[in-house]
């Protein structure tokens, strides 16, 4: 839906200001996580690898004279519209970098759940970066906006190249996987609360501090593999999530989701990033609109999403 222009944009050309810009991003699912070691800097090494999916947020940017958000949309009135709004702050770094005035009316229109493992704050750094960019006509590279976005998050470069790549570094170093065109059918399903990012890592650092001994994923090169054979049989016996233990250790009711997936018939089911949202892998859109059916009917979680992968990153539009 597009809105409609106020009173002073249509008087853009007049006044020569910028004219609005929409940014449309998309979530993220992690088709391989491994968790390494802890880090002199609190941060673990990873290595995954990150999907992006087509559930979307949008961010829309226009002239201001100062900086603001407003926002509509899953979880509105819970999510603070200052500094700590991690749409803010992409702004602010961005206006630092570029030297210029930080000012913009953002409006974001929110479909991806908070604290859902989908990595939707980052998803939204990298719409108002991409959108202020634009908004303002930086001139910077690609390579610089990386830069920018690692600075806010280590999800957030990524979210900025989007498709399917390689995260390694606290996840902000990112490559493409160059894989051959191919569509992956996947179903969300998106549980009642979200979960906290930092208290699953800390639930991990515990559970190995007590020896206590769950799998751990191995190397991402045969789900690489799997994507290059565009099978999806092949792919479901290689998705793995170290985080998946220690959220389910925080949110045991999350088995039952989990284990759904051979009730409906899903070819893989897998915890997304550090959850609580449980991505099942499916054969082709309409098995996936069946899986979303089935678990809908199970009431084994709040509502669902069927996507596909990969996407493009944030966009404008
Ligand atoms: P990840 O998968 O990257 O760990 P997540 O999907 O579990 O993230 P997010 O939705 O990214 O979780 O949000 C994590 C926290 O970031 C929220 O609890 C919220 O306090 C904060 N936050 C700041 N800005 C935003 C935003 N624009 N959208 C969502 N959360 C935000």
């Amino acid at each position: 839906m597009t809105e409609p222009l106020d009173e002073a944009e249509r008087e853009r050309p007049r006044l020569g200001r910028a004219a609005p810009v929409r940014v449309r991003v998309p979530a993220k699912i992690n088709l391989h996580l491994r968790v390494g070691d802890l880090r002199p800097d609190g941060f673990h090494e990873l290595s995954t690898v990150y999907h992006a999916v087509s559930l979307y947020d949008e961010i829309t940017a226009r002239s201001g004279d100062t900086l603001t958000l407003t926002m509509e949309g899953e979880g509105a009135g819970h999510l603070p519209l200052d500094e700590s709004n991690l749409a803010i702050r992409a702004a602010r770094l961005l206006a630092e970098h570029t030297g210029r005035p930080p000012y913009a009316r953002l409006h974001l229109r929110k479909n991806i759940p908070i604290a859902g493992g989908l990595a939707g704050g980052s998803a939204d750094a990298a719409a108002a970066l991409v959108a202020c960019d634009a908004l303002w006509n930086t001139g910077l590279t690609r390579d610089h906006l990386a830069d920018i976005a690692a600075e806010i998050g280590s999800d957030v470069p990524f979210l900025v190249l989007g498709g399917t790549a390689l995260g390694t570094g606290r996840g902000e170093r990112v490559s493409p996987v160059l894989a051959p065109g191919h569509t992956w059918h996947w179903v969300l399903a998106f549980a009642d609360d979200g979960l906290s990012t930092p208290e699953v890592y800390a639930e991990i650092d515990r559970r190995r501090a007590n020896g206590i001994a769950d799998a751990v994923a191995g190397e991402a090169d045969m789900l690489l593999a799997a994507l290059r054979q565009r099978d999806p049989e092949i792919l479901a016996a290689t998705l793995v999530n170290d985080l998946q233990a220690p959220a389910l250790a925080l949110r045991p009711e999350l088995m039952r989701t989990l284990m759904a997936a051979d009730d409906v018939d899903a070819l893989a089911g897998v915890i997304s990033g550090s959850g609580p949202t449980c991505v099942f892998l499916a054969a082709d859109s309409r098995h996936a609109a069946a899986i979303a059916a089935s678990l809908e009917r199970s009431g084994v979680c709040r509502s669902t999403a069927t996507v596909t992968g990969p996407v493009a990153g944030a966009r404008v539009v």
